[in-house]
């Protein structure tokens, strides 16, 4: 009966194709009714009497169905029970059974209502093997009542579909089974599956197909891995629903350096496309300045020539170096001594970079020696990485050269070995000081007056001038032309001076320094009186010496009559400041005291006083003349633009002198400048702006008397020799009046001009007498030419114009002996200990006897004995008014006063040869005249006069001298002795 109200309605029934269209979800089925067909072998319990099997034709197609519909009978229990089905995936641990099915309405039948069920059960028994027929209801438990949602009456069919789950689940697998409590049921359909969450690719993970639900959880955590060149720092993780869903994916994957994702996956960049790092990013097109990349480049390299900065990103693109920086200038600062401003423009390529900076070094060069500066100097700011184009250098030695480096540099500099280098090469450099234009006299007392002057509005700004103040009381007197100056360097153009006699009149004038002490142009004489003396009360404020006034920095020197300059009375006074040829303008007083340029706290100021600053470009040197102590010394012309071409010597400083050596070379020129004496060798001026100082002096054709002398041996009458002496003396004269020591008076150090006068020069060595009583000074060292100097002054460096005239007593010998060498050969050791024996040089040949006479005066061992130059020059002046004076030839008597050379062997013993004899006096080239006249002993040899030498062929003076004077010591048995007594 069940059966047939089934087919009845079955026609009808419209199946439902039941596929689940998911991307993330498929359905595996375990058992499916409707495609068993009738194979399905289910068992039913009671047999024949509870369910049966309903076979129908649908669409021509068998349908087959369970249905029991016991509804009249009581106490029904009719199960169906399905046939093993396994489970398979071990994670399906939750399976899904959907029921398709039936219910008719129980009021349907009638008086059945009573008894009539419209519900059934559901149970489950989990087995690990099939157990065939062997079904025992006790195995299986219940999951649940199914009841229609719909029930069908009145011929009208409501198909109900419930699905239910099952789980978990964990034996191999599983019996359900259908119970009937005497309902009235149609089964149309049982599918019993589970859902899987099939494999899939979430944000660049894979994750693997996974069992909807297995462990009975909602969510089932699934862990995946990323896709190829891609990597995540967590492993990725997704949650797969009991739905069969994917939700929730955790973690990301990202695709590594040179990879991009595209969709699910990660390509590689393509060539001239970068990505530097691992990230979500795209790859980028290369920056500027790289090589297109290569497919999959985690960076685009540079191109030659092009960088990148450690802090550079990959994405920026390479830099090139910067260019040098460009117009790179000094000026030097006036405002402080010894400080220079350079500046530079950035350089005109920058590299694409915006960290530029610049580093600055600096070499000093002395000449042509160069070294680096190193910690002599500073930069402001600090010259290692200057941001700003300019830099403030101080402390730079004046006079040097320097070669500033300036360095462009910026991140990628450390990258290549080229440098973006400009260099200069300057000096300090100042205007020249401002004229001193006008004074004042702003207030004066009794004791005290208070001046201020103003300079040319042409004077620098900022330059930190210091004025040299020069005052003296007037004299009446003109003829007391011993003065005293009192100079005061002072900071500002004003200043008070206090300690003044009341009722005076003062002379003053100012002049500028430049910061580097390099004076101006003096001014105008301004006289002043302080007010008559008054008994009123002192003025504190009037008290110092140099008043209150803070602006005076140095009281410099009190200076002895007329000490400036004005040497030279015909030098023209300096007419535009734009002439750099110079002398200190107006005239003081003639010069009576030599001043050493030693006491200058800033020799500098020294030179300039004594000395003109000469432009380098108004000399031409023309040839190598001499060789000085300090370099070469040159013949010249100086062209004074407006003035006559003029010879002069110039003497130079050698490269890679030292400051020292250099203001050492330039204080013989402050010395020379103080001397204006016919006899003594005139200044020109020195030249000190310019890299190579300079000494220029007038020119003496005829060079140094020693040499002049030996070149003109023989050729000059005693008159002309002594007329030279005269000059010398008068020159001496000259000095000893300045208090001026020369301490290196010599023949080599006396110049001869073309008229044959004769000059002193080489003030090298000099230094002033002191004003103590005796007027001597006494130096701790330095070289003394022991033949020339006194004995005072070896054995304990008492130089005095005393000693001095020992000096000129040799130059005289050396004069009236034509050049030769005083005491020949002999060794300072021996000179010395002869002298301190009593023994002196002998006259030489054809020497007045009273010129000999005053030499031996000279060699007096008692100093306060020889004559004055004063006597000297007068005694002279004597016997040249009266030649007749000089007829009488000083003995030449070889048994006193001589020892000359080489008069035995080096053992003492008598030369065993004429030849070997020759050459003992290096006379050697005579010894074939000597053979062919026949004289071949040394006992010939005694026996000739100065007759028979020449006769030998010997005919130049000096040569005749010098083998004559060997006969004589020869002759003399006892000039072994090896001297010569007074
Ligand atoms: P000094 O350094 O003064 O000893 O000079 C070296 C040499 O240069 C001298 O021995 C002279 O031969 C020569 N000399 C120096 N000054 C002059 C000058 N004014 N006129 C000519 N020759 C000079």
């Amino acid at each position: 009966m069940a059966s047939l109200w089934i087919k009845r309605y079955l026609f009808t029934c419209v199946f439902i194709s039941c596929v689940f269209i998911s991307l993330q979800t498929r359905e595996e089925v375990l058992l499916d009714m409707k495609a068993l067909g009738g194979e399905l072998g289910w068992l039913t319990s009671p047999s024949e009497q509870g369910w049966e099997i309903v076979q129908t034709v649908v669409n021509s197609s068998l349908l087959y169905t369970y249905s029991v519909c016991n509804v009249e009978s009581t106490d029904q229990d009719n199960w169906l029970r399905t046939t093993f089905i396994q489970r398979r995936a071990a994670g399906a641990a939750r399976v899904l059974v959907e029921l398709r099915f039936v219910v008719r309405d129980c009021s349907s039948f009638g008086g059945a209502s009573l008894t009539c069920k419209e519900t059934f059960n559901l149970h489950v028994a989990e087995a690990d093997a099939d157990v065939g027929t062997n079904f025992r209801k006790s195995q299986f438990r219940k999951v649940a009542t199914i009841a229609p949602d719909e029930i069908t009456a009145h011929g009208e069919l409501r198909v109900n579909t419930e699905t239910r789950a099952l789980g978990p689940l964990s034996r191999s697998g599983f019996y359900l089974a259908f119970q009937d409590p005497g309902a009235c049921v149609a089964l149309l359909s049982v599918r019993v599956y589970y859902k899987t969450c099939t494999a899939t690719v979430q944000s660049l993970a894979i994750f693997p197909e996974t069992v909807a639900g297995g462990d009975s959880q909602a969510l089932t955590e699934v862990t995946g891995n990323c896709v190829e060149n891609a990597a995540s720092q967590e492993p990725p993780r997704i949650y797969c629903t009991s739905d069969g869903g994917w939700v929730v994916p955790v973690g990301q994957c990202q695709c590594l350096p040179g990879y991009e994702a595209v969709g699910e996956s990660c390509q590689a960049c393509q060539t001239g496309f970068f990505k530097a790092s691992q990230s979500d990013d795209k790859c980028q097109p290369c920056p500027k300045n790289t090589v297109a990349s290569q497919p999959g480049s985690r960076l685009c390299p540079c191109l030659d020539g092009f960088f990148r900065a450690p802090q550079d990103l990959d994405t920026q693109p390479c830099s090139a170096l910067p260019s040098a920086p460009r117009h790179l200038e000094a000026v030097t600062l006036e405002s402080v001594v010894g400080k220079m401003e350079l500046s530079w423009s950035p350089p005109a390529e920058t590299g694409g970079r915006d960290d530029l900076s610049y580093g600055v070094s600096c070499e000093r060069c002395d000449g042509a020696a160069c070294q680096p500066c190193g910690e002599r100097v500073r930069f402001d700011p600090p010259a290692a990485a200057l941001q700003d184009p300019r830099v403030t250098v101080s402390e730079l030695e004046p006079h040097l050269n320097y070669t500033f480096m300036v360095e462009a540099r910026s991140g990628v500099s450390q990258f290549s070995p080229q440098r973006a280098t400009s260099s200069l090469t300057t000096a300090l450099r100042y205007t020249d000081p401002p004229k001193v234009t006008s004074m004042r006299l702003d207030e004066r007392g009794s004791t005290s007056l208070s001046l201020s002057w103003a300079v040319s509005r042409r004077a620098h700004p900022h330059a930190a001038h210091r004025y040299e103040l020069m005052f003296r009381k007037k004299e009446n007197n003109s003829e007391n032309d011993v003065t005293t100056y009192t100079v005061l360097v002072l900071e500002k153009s004003s200043v008070q001076i206090s300690d003044l006699v009341p009722g005076t009149v003062y002379v003053f004038r100012v002049q500028a320094l430049s910061p580097l002490g390099t004076p101006g142009v003096y001014s105008m004489e301004h006289e002043f009186e302080t007010l008559p003396e008054v008994k009123d009360k002192p003025d504190n404020s009037m008290t110092a010496i140099v008043g209150a006034s803070v602006g005076i920095s140095i009281l410099l020197i009190t200076i002895a009559a007329g000490l400036l300059c004005y040497r030279r009375k015909n030098q023209s006074t300096r007419q535009d400041p734009e002439d750099t040829y110079f002398s200190s303008s107006e005239q003081l007083k003639p010069l009576k005291a030599y001043v050493d340029p030693h006491t200058y706290e800033d020799p500098n100021i020294a030179i300039h006083k004594y000395a003109c600053e000469i432009q380098a470009s108004h000399i031409s040197k023309q040839k190598v003349i001499g060789a000085g102590e300090f370099g070469e010394v040159y013949r010249g012309v100086l062209k004074v633009p407006g003035r006559k071409e003029t010879a002069v010597a110039i003497k130079t400083l050698k490269p890679g002198y030292t400051e020292k050596q250099r203001q050492e070379f330039l204080s013989e020129a402050s010395i020379m400048g103080q001397f204006s004496h016919q006899n003594i060798i005139r200044l020109e001026g020195v030249v000190t702006k310019f890299k190579h100082a300079m000494i220029v002096t007038e020119y003496m054709e005829n060079g140094a008397l020693d040499s002049y002398l030996r070149d003109h041996d023989g050729e000059m009458t005693s008159y002309q020799l002594v007329g030279m002496l005269r000059g010398i003396a008068a020159g001496m004269k000259y000095l000893a009046e300045m208090s001026y020591v020369h301490r290196d008076l010599a023949a080599r150090n006396i110049l001869v001009n073309s008229s044959q006068e004769c000059k002193v020069s080489d003030f090298g060595l000099s230094r002033v007498l002191e004003d103590d009583a005796e007027g001597t000074y006494t130096t701790s060292g330095g070289k003394i030419p022991i033949r020339w100097t006194a004995p005072e002054a070896i054995a304990y460096r008492k130089f005095t114009s005393a000693s001095d005239v020992w000096s000129f007593g040799i130059v005289m010998w050396e004069v009236m002996a034509f050049g030769e060498r005083p005491y020949w050969d002999m060794s300072n050791q021996e000179v010395m200990k002869a002298i301190n024996e009593g023994f002196r040089l002998p006259a030489p040949m054809d020497c007045p006897s009273a010129v000999y006479q005053l030499m031996l005066q000279c060699w007096l061992q008692d100093r306060s004995k020889r004559p004055r130059f004063a006597d000297i020059v007068s005694l002279l002046d004597k016997l040249l008014r009266c030649p007749e004076s000089l007829k009488t030839i000083a003995d030449f008597d070889p048994r006193v006063s001589i020892r000359l050379p080489s008069t035995s062997g080096c053992d003492g013993s008598p030369f065993r040869s004429v030849s070997e004899w020759l050459e003992s006096i290096k006379m050697s080239q005579y010894s074939e005249n000597f053979t062919c006249a026949g004289i071949t002993t040394m006992e010939q040899v005694l026996q000739m006069k100065n007759e028979d030498i020449r006769n030998v062929g010997v005919r130049l003076p000096g040569h005749l001298k010098r083998i004559a004077y060997s006969i004589l010591g020869l002759k003399d048995q006892t000039s072994s002795l090896s001297v010569f007594a007074v």
